[in-house]
């Protein structure tokens, strides 16, 4: 990756690259219609290049890009699977692309007809009963959801229920979410095999219990064997359970958390349902409720009466308003794509191939890292570093892989596994790409022992090696300065 020049550096007085035509009405002065305080100087300080060069230089930065059209990318818990280029033509119709988010309901019934039966397909999905389709992230799901859990509480006068329960394998977003809804968090460890703790759950449990927050399969890839006795013993302290769905892919088609007992969910249609995912959006939470929740949903939810489509604000006690409008609705135009192009059939075998992938890729590693006997993977899988690291660390496997082409998995995370290295594959991934990916690990393996040098030092081909994370974290510079 070279280092190309800042569209500034390019810049010479006098160069340009589009001309206005002349003017041919009256010259109007806007400075005057607009406050002193508020206009700039004059100085705008644009670059000054030419066409081509403006057109190369945006070319070559999208290509700097990687994602998922470019190249493998085994990110763990975040389901970063092809995007079905179907998604993107449907959600380009003008029909649904060019709608106004004020044009009155007689003109937006497709666009509303769409969002009922997206909610009604998820809802089959999740075993669910009621849903707002408004959150737009996973995390924001997640709030909608314990916002609900709160409502319904306060609604019962059961104002000493003040703690929220989660395991410590659980996504860094839940004990966030928890803590902005004003709860306290009980932690609970994990049991040696990575499964939620059943004793320690029953011992954490009380009249003061608002809920726990649960993922299944959980962050190691593992499903929750007793996951019918977990929800109850949270029922019959009178919590509710809430079901992380951010991460679906292992689940869709087999079981639903609605049957598993939990009371609500999001799903991150940015990750289980394809939508396009990262740079920090647009993503979309589809949040899921049982029957008793659902008076306290956020308004506007859309309604059937008939043939036609409308949007009730009539919800009892509802929570407002989550998002302005009505969420991303281009994600859910993407999403109703893949869910109506997959089917009920296509859905259930995405499942069975994340899995598959998983354990197949899995398998291929355990000889060189660090890696549970006997366990059966469901969507993800964490390898616990290097089995001879030779003075290693997964950082720099994830660095060398980098080297390699590939996106590095996720590192570190989750907290409980020494030298974490956390890898989806996920279905849409073919044996050549997961062989491939799998040799170029072992490799890094074999280098850890003949020379491990040239993976310490990597990445040796960016322009950018080993930035100090905290620094770049906590001074965070985007901006262009001379
Ligand atoms: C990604 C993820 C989230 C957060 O979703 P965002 O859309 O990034 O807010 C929450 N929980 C789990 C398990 C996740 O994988």
């Amino acid at each position: 990756m070279k280092y190309d020049k800042l569209i500034f550096e390019l810049s010479k007085p006098g160069k340009i690259g589009h001309k206005l035509p002349e003017l041919d009405v009256e010259d109007v002065c806007i400075k005057e219609l607009i406050p002193a305080e508020l206009l700039n100087d004059g100085e705008i300080d644009l670059p000054e290049v030419s066409e081509p060069e403006v057109v190369r230089h945006f070319v070559n930065l999208s290509n700097k890009n990687f994602g998922v059209d470019t190249g493998f990318y085994p990110l763990g818990s975040c389901t970063m699977k092809y995007n079905p280029k179907i998604n993107e033509a449907m959600c380009a119709l003008p029909g649904f692309a060019t709608l106004h988010p004020n044009v009155p309901e007689c003109g937006a019934q497709g666009a509303l007809q769409l969002m009922y039966e997206l909610g009604e397909a998820l809802n089959e999905t999740s075993g669910m009963d009621a849903c707002t389709l408004q959150p737009a992230a996973g995390a924001h799901g997640e709030i909608t959801g314990i916002m609900l859990f709160k409502a319904y509480h306060e609604n019962n006068k059961d104002f000493q229920r003040d703690k929220i329960i989660i395991p410590d394998s659980a996504h860094g977003t839940n004990p966030a979410t928890a803590t902005m809804a004003g709860y306290k968090i009980i932690e609970i460890k994990s049991c040696e095999s990575g499964l939620v703790d059943i004793e320690a759950l029953k011992a954490a449990v009380g009249d003061d219990t608002a809920g726990l927050m649960l993922t299944n399969p959980n962050t190691l890839g593992l499903f929750e064997k007793d996951i019918q006795e977990i929800t109850k013993i949270v029922h019959e302290a009178g919590g509710l359970v809430y079901y992380d769905g951010a991460n679906a892919n292992a689940i869709l088609g087999h079981v639903r958390p609605g049957d598993m007992g939990f009371d609500a969910i999001h799903y991150n249609l940015h990750k289980t349902f394809s939508t396009p995912h990262g740079g920090g959006g647009p993503g979309a939470g589809y949040v899921g409720c049982k029957d008793f929740l659902k008076d306290f949903l956020p308004v506007p939810i859309v309604v059937k009466n008939g043939e036609r489509y409308s949007l009730s604000y009539d919800v009892p006690k509802t929570l407002g308003k989550m998002k302005d409008f009505y969420g991303h609705f281009g994600v859910l135009v993407r999403t109703y794509a893949y869910v109506l192009s997959m089917g009920s059939d296509g859905l259930k075998k995405v499942s069975d191939y994340a899995v598959l992938n998983s354990n197949y890729l899995a398998n291929q590693l355990r000889d060189y890292y660090n890696l549970p006997e006997n366990v059966k993977f469901k969507h993800e899988f964490v390898l616990g570093g290097l089995k001879n690291p030779n003075g290693l660390v997964t950082l720099d496997v994830a660095k060398r892989l980098m080297d390699m082409g590939y996106h590095p998995p996720t590192v570190y995370f989750p907290l409980i596994v020494h030298e974490a290295l956390m890898v989806e594959p996920t279905e849409s991934e073919s044996k050549e790409t997961l062989d491939g990916f799998a040799e170029s690990m072992i490799k890094i393996a074999k280098e850890a022992e003949t020379n491990p040098e040239i993976v310490h030092a990597a990445p040796h081909d960016t322009e950018i090696k080993r930035p100090d994370e905290t620094l770049a974290a906590k001074e965070l510079i985007l901006k262009y300065t001379k």
